[in-house]
């Protein structure tokens, strides 16, 4: 098995094609040929030697993942469910917009932070996904939406990693896959429309904005650090003050002057009219009595049994914001996209849940069909 060059950024590609004896320049072709065409075969690729392309034919691959599911929702939302070996699987979903192409994408299988309301964290942690597992999800989207939808130009404008796993706690291998995102030989993304989204990793909130200074979500749910302690286990190591003072300084390097907060609306348990003035409140403080430097999006809970949790209703929903706006915080309520395939954030765990019924649809696969499979194909396999 050869070097999977999805796995390399382009530093990495560079070093790749040092130790190959080709000149770094090469790695930029490469680079182009991988992630701006979706070139998945050295053969393909016409400017490059044919001495060379043999020589990497011997070495190396591109290899995405495996596609097991693809669903589309009747509002063209689509969700991916990738198969990423020993029984995990993991999930990507393309929310398309008038203005914007939005993909949601996962860091890792499972999540160690155990949120009480998130169907992955319900789940436990099973492993770090690699910087290539995380922008193979983008490079597939991208080029199948491409083919789908019959369009030359770039489909995915924005990344927010936003699927299963937290990020900050699959450092290395998120900012890897981050650079090739923002990269003008990768996908040219651009700062502001590249989002971590985090539970709260505070030290690594730190090393982000120094490393690359993406848009930053914070995932609070809870004003109060007894009530956060509950929701977001996290809280315990980093509490809110350790947080707040961390997104302040993110503040200094971001690439707008906001941050964005996201509060999951839980019935009964995080919104009430009350926890409103208090988030008002600590908004305030953070920032120095100003409140132009955070917005809320609310999101509303997507329920799932294991949870015991109920979504708040539209008038609680409601309220809640309308406390929040009318106190002159910037407030958003996150339209729920994809609903009718399961594909709304915190759901994404939802198919993998079953790993024995995930193992028996990868066993099926293989045995009908030993190479990658198309996404038509896998389709109703689920
Ligand atoms: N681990 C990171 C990113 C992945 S979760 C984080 O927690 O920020 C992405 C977002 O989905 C988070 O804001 C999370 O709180 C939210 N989320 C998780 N489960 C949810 C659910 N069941 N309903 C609504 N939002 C959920
Ligand atoms: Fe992990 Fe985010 Fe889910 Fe919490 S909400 S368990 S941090 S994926």
């Amino acid at each position: 098995m050869g070097a999977n060059l999805l796995d390399y950024d382009l530093e990495g590609l560079a070093l790749f094609c040092e130790r190959l004896g080709e000149k770094r320049f090469r790695a930029v072709q490469l680079f182009r040929w991988i992630h701006q065409k979706g070139a998945s075969d050295f053969d393909a690729m016409t400017d490059l030697a044919k001495s060379l392309r043999d020589k990497l034919k011997a070495c190396a691959t591109i290899t995405p993942l495996s596609v097991l599911s693809r669903q589309d929702s009747a509002d063209g939302t689509i969700k991916w469910l990738f198969d990423v070996g020993g029984g995990d699987a993991i999930e990507a979903v393309y929310i398309p917009e008038t203005d914007r192409g939005t993909l949601c994408i996962s860091s890792q299988a499972g999540c160690a932070v155990a949120c009480r309301f998130c169907s992955t964290g319900h789940q436990g942690f099973s492993r770090n996904l690699t910087a290539g597992e995380i922008i193979a999800q983008l490079w597939f989207a991208e080029h199948f939406l491409r083919t789908h939808l019959g369009r030359d130009e770039r489909i995915i404008s924005n990344v927010v990693m936003m699927g299963m796993g937290e990020p900050l706690q699959n450092y290395d291998q998120v900012l890897s896959a981050l650079r090739t995102m923002l990269h003008d030989h990768g996908y040219g993304l651009s700062r502001r429309r590249v989002t971590v989204s985090t539970s709260g990793m505070v030290p690594m909130m730190d090393r982000l904005g120094q490393d690359c200074a993406v848009a930053l979500a914070v995932s609070l749910h809870a004003p109060q650090d007894a009530l956060r302690d509950s929701l977001v286990p996290l809280n315990k190591k980093y509490p809110l003050d350790a947080l707040m003072q961390a997104c302040v300084r993110y503040l200094d390097v971001a690439p707008r002057d906001f941050i964005t907060f996201e509060y999951c609306m839980l019935e009964g348990v995080n919104d009430t009219p009350e926890l409103a003035q208090a988030l008002v409140a600590l908004m305030r403080h953070y920032g120095q009595g100003q409140l132009s430097w955070c917005k809320l999006n609310l999101i509303p809970f997507n329920p799932f049994p294991a949870s015991g949790l109920q979504r708040s209703s539209a008038q609680r929903v409601q309220v809640f914001a309308q406390t929040l706006s009318a106190a002159g915080v910037v407030t958003t309520v996150r339209k729920t996209r994809g609903d009718d395939i399961d594909a709304a954030c915190g759901q994404l765990a939802g198919e993998v849940k079953d790993r024995t019924q995930v193992m028996r649809r990868i066993d099926k696969r293989r045995a009908a069909e030993p190479a990658h499979f198309s996404p038509e194909i896998v389709h109703d396999l689920l």
